[in-house]
C-alpha cells in the first residue's frame, strides 16, 4: 500500500504544482518528518518546520517512491540508478537528480 504523499495539486502519480511533466512521478521522503512529499518545495509549503537532509549513513533506507507502481527505492539505489524504476520500468525525470542536495546530504555534518 502506498504511504501517504503530500503535495500541492498532487496527482495520482505524485506530480505536483512544481514538477508535473510526464516523468515527474517520484515522491521523496523527507528526513526531518519521515513523510513523503512530491518535492522539496511542497514540503516547504506544507510542513511547519525546516527541511532536514538525509544523512549519508541512512542512504540504505527507503526514501524514494515510484508514483507509478508504489515501489520504494533507497537513496543509494535511486542515486546509483539510471532514472528508471527498477520495479516497473517507469521513466523518472533525470533532472530530479540535479536537486539531490535539497534532499540528501552527501557528507555528515561536523559535530559541534
Ligand atoms: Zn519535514
Ligand atoms: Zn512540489
Ligand atoms: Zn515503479
Amino acid at each position: 500500500m502506498r504511504p501517504t504523499v503530500r503535495g500541492l495539486d498532487l496527482d495520482p502519480q505524485t506530480r505536483c504544482a512544481h514538477y508535473h511533466s510526464r516523468q515527474d512521478v517520484i515522491a521523496i521522503k523527507m528526513w526531518c518528518c519521515g513523510e513523503y512529499f512530491a518535492c522539496r518545495a511542497c514540503h516547504d509549503a506544507l510542513a511547519d518546520h525546516p527541511a532536514a537532509l538525509w544523512p549519508h549513513e541512512a542512504w540504505n533506507e527507503g526514501a524514494v517512491l515510484c508514483g507509478v507502481c508504489d515501489s520504494e527505492l533507497s537513496v543509494r539505489a535511486y542515486l546509483a540508478g539510471d532514472s528508471t524504476c527498477p520495479a516497473c520500468g517507469a521513466a523518472f525525470n533525470p533532472g530530479c537528480k540535479t536537486h539531490r542536495h535539497l534532499y540528501f546530504n552527501p557528507t555528515d555534518p561536523p559535530q559541534p
